[in-house]
């Protein structure tokens, strides 16, 4: 199994040259050059298994170049008890008829980026020693909230690593700039960007584009890799709990073998849902992938018209990790509905660069919309939706999977369709609990109170605990305190890694 860019001007590389690579030397992504199935038997095999040996028998095919007992050591490593508060790691619950929400925040940060970013830093290592690369790993992470804290935990003292966190001073949630700024470990470094997600992930895509001031780091003794979610590293874990949701729907009688459900996927960088494609793509019976945006619905109009525009004003939403313009992902789509041509996806990216916008050709529009079905919801809706669904069923859900639930709502309205489907949780209500107390309980009650106080009221109204991760977070030291511009972000970096 060899992986290409979807530019197609790199000539393949060995899974582990991607994952220590992330992003293709000409611009482009990673993707496998095979097709990787997944039998009716497979998935019989996999049925009574736990989360590490389903995450085993679904990675090895497209990581071949790892020994079974390293990727054994990885999956280990990540989902076990200590990590996650759950034996289950990623439990699949039912909410109403039909209707089923897959948890994916019981990691460490209460985000469902924990799910790859606390296995990417074992990967990593063992596929830079397989590449021979005795330089010091470097991982610039931007980030709209949760993949900093997320990153910044999984790489934590992680020998032959070092990484350096920006966030938009504008755009993350008191908690989660608590939760980075605070963050513990001797190779960890986090500064706050003057601009939104987009400014920052910019900054860091040039950074890693400026080929001079790679070889400056080179000399200096450091390689750069990318713990974004373009890494293959990164959605290769993320494809696992598509398969074990199907399998634990299956486990408990829900659904019958070979029947086909639905995943709803709040979106953002087209990460997450580009996981559920894959797995789709191997063979997993999944009939729609429903992609919920919030008002930054460029991939609504997307998936509905052809049309990709970025040329439009961003919005801070109550969703805050998927308040996003360029969804780097979707390139990888791009290329595998499109035949595989890279020539193609060159253009179409070129013209993202340079106009803002780009459309793809009927073929492609008609591809998607076999597959994918899109809407949006704005932050009234959000709140509403949040609301309903703890009056209905007792359940909270966080903003980003309230936009889900939401949409899911609008699918079953306009289509009539009644497939089960699984609700993609992306993170805790704690985690974002001054929006959800609002929903819950009204304005009056937030207004006036920090977001510590607000902690202890949902607990209370859930009876649910605080996660350790969230508290006492404002009793801790603040550790990083540095603001950069978005062009001095790469001198940064240089004085980061001159401070020994
Ligand atoms: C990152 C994130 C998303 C969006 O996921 P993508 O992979 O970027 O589409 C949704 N919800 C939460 C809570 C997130 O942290």
């Amino acid at each position: 199994m060899r992986y290409q860019s979807t530019r197609g001007n790199y000539p393949p590389v060995t899974p582990s040259e991607a994952v220590k690579l992330g992003l293709a030397p000409d611009g482009g992504l990673f993707v496998p050059e095979r097709h990787v199935g997944l039998t009716k038997e497979k998935l019989q095999e996999m049925l009574t298994m736990n989360y590490r040996q389903r995450a085993l028998q679904i990675m090895q095919p497209f990581l071949a170049d790892f020994s079974a007992e390293e990727l054994n050591e990885c999956v280990s490593a990540a989902y076990n008890g200590e990590k996650f508060d759950t034996p289950e790691i990623a439990p699949v619950r039912k909410l109403e008829e039909n209707l089923y929400v897959l948890e994916l925040w019981h990691g460490p940060t209460c985000a469902f980026k924990d799910m790859a970013l606390q296995i990417l830093p074992h990967l990593l290592v063992r596929a830079a020693a397989k590449a021979g690369e005795k330089a010091e790993i470097v991982i610039l992470v931007a980030t709209s909230g949760d993949t900093g804290k997320a990153a910044l935990e999984g790489f934590k003292d992680v020998p032959g690593t070092r990484i350096i966190v920006f966030y938009p001073e504008e755009g993350v949630s008191e908690v989660q700039k608590l939760q980075m700024i605070t963050q513990e470990g001797r190779n960890v470094y986090v500064a706050a960007v003057r601009g939104n997600f987009d400014d920052a992930q910019s900054g860091v895509k040039a950074i890693f584009a400026d080929r001079t001031f790679n070889e400056e780091l080179n000399r200096l003794g450091y390689v750069l890799s990318s713990a974004n979610s373009i890494n293959w590293g990164r959605l290769i874990p993320q494809v696992v709990y598509y398969v074990s949701a199907y399998l634990d729907l299956l486990q408990k009688g829900e659904i019958k073998p070979g029947e086909e459900i639905n995943f709803v996927v709040p979106t953002g960088n087209f990460g997450n849902i580009l996981a559920a494609f894959y797995a789709r793509q191997m063979g997993l019976p999944v009939r729609k992938l429903i992609c919920a945006s919030n008002e930054n619905n460029v991939l609504t109009e997307f998936i509905r018209t052809g049309v990709y525009n970025r040329n439009r004003p961003f919005k801070k939403t109550l969703s805050p990790s998927m308040d996003i313009l360029i969804s780097s992902n979707l390139e990888r789509l791009l290329f595998e509905l499109g035949n595989r041509d890279g020539e193609k996806v060159r253009n179409w990216m070129m013209e993202l660069q340079h106009k803002g916008t780009y459309q793809v050709d009927d073929e492609m529009k008609r591809r998607v919309a076999e597959i994918f079905w899109a809407d949006f919801a704005d932050d009234r809706e959000t709140l509403d939706s949040i609301g309903r669904t703890f009056r209905s069923c007792g359940y909270i859900l966080d903003t980003h999977t309230a936009v889900g639930k939401k949409v899911y709502d609008k699918y079953t309205d306009e289509t009539g369709d009644t497939t089960k489907t699984v609700l993609v949780s992306t993170a805790s209500p704690f985690k974002f609990n001054a929006s959800v107390i609002r929903a819950l309980l009204g304005d009056e009650v937030v207004a006036g109170r920090s977001e510590f106080e607000l902690l202890e009221e949902l607990a209370r109204i859930g009876k649910m605990e605080i996660p350790p991760g969230l508290r006492n977070l404002d009793q801790k030291p603040v550790l990083h305190k540095t603001s950069v511009a978005r062009e001095d972000m790469a001198q940064l970096v240089r004085d980061l890694l001159a401070r020994r």
